[in-house]
């Protein structure tokens, strides 16, 4: 809350700066005057709110205004104004419309109202008739005074959202997930805020933008995407910019490259601004209607060559209305480039293949960067009861079930990263074996895994100090030349650090230093190839390396892959894993932490670089996806029925629906294969 506070008072600061070195800006315009084309007729109970314009699948250039009319529901109209149907939504103050929803596996015309006493509802438009069907699978109450809604197909993830605004200057993000039967369910996924009442909102599925207009201050850009960051950016503001009073709705025009616009009602002045999306939000000019109290909601429709503009008329003769005009006549008067209407129909396709998670983990205690490291300790008898051992690095390990629950918690200090290897023999037994950076005491916390209860036992023999500056990332190695066992730990100054892990009579371990080697900036992820000997470690914000894993290898490098190479690659580079298909084959999945995705390279050979893959939210099953992963483990070893063949676990720096501390996402490696052609053992 108070970081929201600082984005948004050093928005609001820059702002300040913007217009004071630029006092034309802070004149109101003279507006060009529109005359409108059209209009609706008066709504049966006389007012009106927001409205959307629903294309006719068959024919581009026609279709429906669907106006809401408050307690009479939404009503449709034709392009000529006349009504020709009402749908029974409740007390309807919100509508928008999003084309090509697969509903029960065929494409669907979706609207989303806001009811102000039911809530969230959907309906199924029959775009050549104007009928609809209602779909909402349950009720769906908003827990405040809402004031608007607005939906919002991600690109990235190809979900459906829905955004509530209200009056407190709330702003709530709904997955909306169609059920098997073709309903439509929702739930609440994340909260942002504003600081008083938040009236409307619009969102661009193409480019992942949400605004907010909150009265009396301004409009604000938000990341629309789930899982994104929140920093909002003010694009105008009232008094300061050319903002008259008060905010009212909003639309987007999108006429194609170089013609991008918002517009914006500027209610108090009864007129309407316009933004040149592709100019950085710049003010392209104000312009009113004839005749039009533009108090309410605004929508653009793509209908035909041209473009439309729907606005409410507050004070219609008659009873509230909606009015019609032509974009082009707006973008000629106020010199701007009209563009041609984009289709708003066809389906999403997602920049890289996505998958899904089927379980996430108990979230942990601690907020802000908490969780970051995985790994997997599979139970040799029966691997459905294998365990994910993550560390809190604010507090200890601890080891989940493959439900995600907790089955243990070791509140021994600040554990970075973890690792663990099989077939350690220690005191007369083979024990596997798990390593973890220690950063409260600077030492190698080492345990084993006692199989019968599923609990990690202390093993060190003592402290067992790294000698490190700031101990970080972790990864083991068990040598198949010598089967001895082996740990890596990094320091954030670059240094790498080697040590043989030796079993004492005592039937403890002690950590034996073999190596040093270092890297030019901050290393963490590492993971080491026990069956072809390599080390793989990722030098945060330049590369991902290999190089020799056994000790006597010294310190030579090769490089896999680059940032500055590679653009699939954002940094930070995190967490490293492999999967082993035998054989010495197999592929290395690498934490693309800057850009919420995870590249595959192979195991064998050059170590080509494959492709890339995001796990997104799955609505459903009320699970979201992964970003700002730092650490990940892969296996291909089987764990029960629903890893059949091993998975993919990545820390997830942003655990939402609903807003928890961080977590880790368990996907089916099957599902990894499938998204990006892959082999699975
Ligand atoms: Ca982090
Ligand atoms: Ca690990
Ligand atoms: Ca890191
Ligand atoms: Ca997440
Ligand atoms: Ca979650």
């Amino acid at each position: 809350m108070n970081r929201l506070r600082t984005q948004l008072l050093a928005t609001a600061a820059a702002f300040l700066a913007m217009t004071a070195a630029n006092p034309v800006m802070a004149q109101a315009a003279a507006a060009a005057v529109i005359t409108p084309t059209g209009q609706t007729q008066p709504t049966a109970q006389a007012e009106a709110n927001a409205a959307a314009f629903v294309l006719n699948p068959e024919d581009a250039a026609s279709g429906h205004i669907v106006g809401t009319a408050s307690l009479a529901g939404l009503e449709v109209y034709r392009l000529d104004g006349t009504r020709v149907g009402v749908i029974e939504a409740g007390e309807v103050v919100g509508v928008d419309v999003r084309h090509d929803i697969t509903l029960a596996g065929r494409p669907a015309t979706v609207l989303g109202a806001l009811d102000e006493r039911n809530g969230l509802r959907f309906f199924d438009f029959d775009g050549r008739t104007g009928k609809a069907v209602e779909i909402t699978a349950k009720p769906m109450p908003i827990e405040f005074a809402a004031e608007s809604m607005c939906l919002y197909r991600d690109a990235r993830d190809a979900n459906l959202y829905a955004f509530v605004v209200g009056s407190d200057g709330e702003v709530e993000q709904w997955t909306v997930f169609a059920d098997a039967t073709g309903k439509l369910d929702a739930r609440p996924a994340r909260r942002l805020h504003v600081a008083s009442e938040a009236s409307y909102c619009v969102a661009d599925d193409a480019t992942g933008d949400l605004y907010i207009a909150e009265q009396g201050v301004g409009i604000w850009r938000f990341a629309a995407g789930v899982e994104s960051i929140v920093e909002p950016q003010l694009i105008d503001a009232a008094r300061l910019g050319h903002i008259a009073g008060e905010t009212g709705g909003l639309a987007l025009q999108d006429g194609g490259p170089g013609a991008r616009y918002l517009i914006a009602s500027n209610a108090s002045a009864n007129s309407f601004n316009v933004y040149d999306r592709g100019k950085d939000h710049q003010f392209a000019g104000t312009f009113s209607l004839a005749g039009v109290e533009a108090a309410g909601g605004l929508a653009t429709g793509a209908a035909g060559p041209q473009g439309l503009l729907i606005a409410m008329d507050d004070e219609n003769e008659g009873g509230q209305n909606y009015k019609l005009a032509a974009w082009p006549a707006i973008a000629q008067a106020l010199g701007l480039a009209p563009g041609t209407p984009q289709d708003p129909r066809g389906p999403i396709a997602p920049p890289v293949p996505v998958v899904r998670p089927v379980v996430e983990t108990t979230p942990v205690p601690h907020g802000g960067d908490a969780a970051d490291d995985p790994a997997i300790w599979v139970d040799p008898v029966d691997p459905a009861r294998s365990l994910i051992i993550g560390t809190d690095k604010q507090a200890g390990l601890y080891a989940y079930d493959l439900d995600g629950k907790v089955v243990q918690f070791l509140p021994d200090g600040k554990m970075n990263n973890v690792d663990l290897r099989d077939g350690f023999k220690l005191g007369g037994r083979i024990v596997s074996l798990v390593a973890a950076s220690n950063r409260t005491d600077d030492t190698i916390a080492l345990y084993a895994v006692d199989p019968a209860t599923r609990k990690l036992v202390p093993v060190s023999d003592g402290p067992q100090a790294t000698g490190l500056t700031d101990p970080y990332g972790l990864c083991m190695y068990r040598s198949r030349r010598s089967g001895k066992t082996y740990v890596f730990i990094n320091d954030t100054d670059g240094r790498m650090r080697q040590w043989e892990l030796m079993a004492k009579p005592n039937g403890k371990v002690a950590a034996k230093a073999v190596r040093d080697f270092k890297f030019d900036t901050q290393a963490e992820g590492c993971v080491a190839d026990d069956e072809t000997g390599a080390l793989y470690v990722a030098e945060e914000d330049i590369a991902l390396w290999k190089m020799g894993a056994e000790p006597r290898t010294g310190a030579a490098r090769t490089v896999i892959a680059t940032v500055a190479d590679n653009p699939a690659l954002k940094d930070d580079l995190e967490g490293v894993g492999l999967y082993d298909l035998g054989g010495g084959r197999g592929y290395l999945v690498l934490s693309s932490q800057g850009d919420d995705t995870y590249a595959v390279f192979a195991r064998e050979g050059s170590n080509r670089y494959i492709g890339s893959f995001a796990v997104v939210g799955d609505g459903a099953r009320g699970i979201d996806g992964s970003s700002e992963t730092d650490g990940l483990e892969v296996t291909s070893r089987p764990l029960g029925p629903r890893f059949p063949t091993g998975a993919f676990i990545a820390q997830d720096g942003r655990n939402v629906a609903p807003a928890e501390a961080q977590n880790f996402k368990l996907v089916p490696w099957d599902a990894v294969a499938a998204a990006l052609k892959l082999e699975a053992r």
